[in-house]
């Protein structure tokens, strides 16, 4: 637990120094995706490449170099991903905001699993309404994070915190792992969003 952390509804508040829109694309179609997601983008598929990323990097890293979430769309989806976390260990603390999906498909992200474990990446998974996966692959992500030995937390929103408590008692999250709850952007969040992911393009 973290000395000044803000709390909303006897959770702490989820507030990275910084916010990186990795990609726009997702392998879920959540109705009201608050994300700039594919499906709004006429398949415009935008990652942020390695070479962008340094770029912003040199400049943010003085000021915000406390945490960083690196998002999208679905951040694991981007070919860029193990080069992007690579780049975001100079952060004391680096969260991936995911649906948690590829946790399943070990064989295929098996570069991944290494570079979260070396890295000391924070996985967020984040626990939303708009998903149908639940509850119980969300029980089955978190065996697997657990059996891997991942560090892991679990957001929610405002808009789902009623059903999230609904059935918390389904979820099997084990004591040590914190729920946050996750504010939309306030005016003080810096983010890289996918419209400057393009700008950079
Ligand atoms: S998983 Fe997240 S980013 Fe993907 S469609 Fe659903 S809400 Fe949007």
């Amino acid at each position: 637990m973290k000395k000044g952390r803000k709390m909303v509804n006897n959770m702490y508040l989820f507030e990275p120094d910084y916010i990186v829109e990795t990609t726009n694309v997702c392998n879920m179609q959540c109705p009201g995706c608050y994300a700039k997601n594919v499906n709004e983008m006429d398949n415009n598929k935008i990652y942020l490449t390695p070479q962008k990323f340094l770029l912003k990097l040199n400049n943010i890293k003085e000021k915000y170099n406390k945490s960083i979430a690196l998002r999208g769309g679905e951040p694991t989806l981007s070919p860029y991903i193990d080069d992007i976390l690579k780049l975001s260990y100079c952060f004391k603390n680096t969260y991936l905001e995911t649906n948690g999906l590829w946790v399943l498909d070990i064989e295929k992200y098996s570069s991944l699993v290494d570079k979260v474990l070396d890295y000391n990446i924070i996985v967020k998974l984040s626990f939303d309404r708009m998903h149908s996966s639940l509850p119980k692959t969300v029980n089955k992500i978190i065996k697997k994070l657990e059996h891997l030995n991942i560090c892991f937390e679990i957001a929610i929103t405002a808009k789902n915190l009623n059903e999230y408590m609904e059935i918390k008692q389904e979820l099997h999250i084990p004591k040590y792992v914190k729920t946050y709850f996750q504010k939309f952007l306030d005016s003080k969040q810096k983010i890289i969003d996918t419209y400057d992911i393009l700008e950079l393009n």
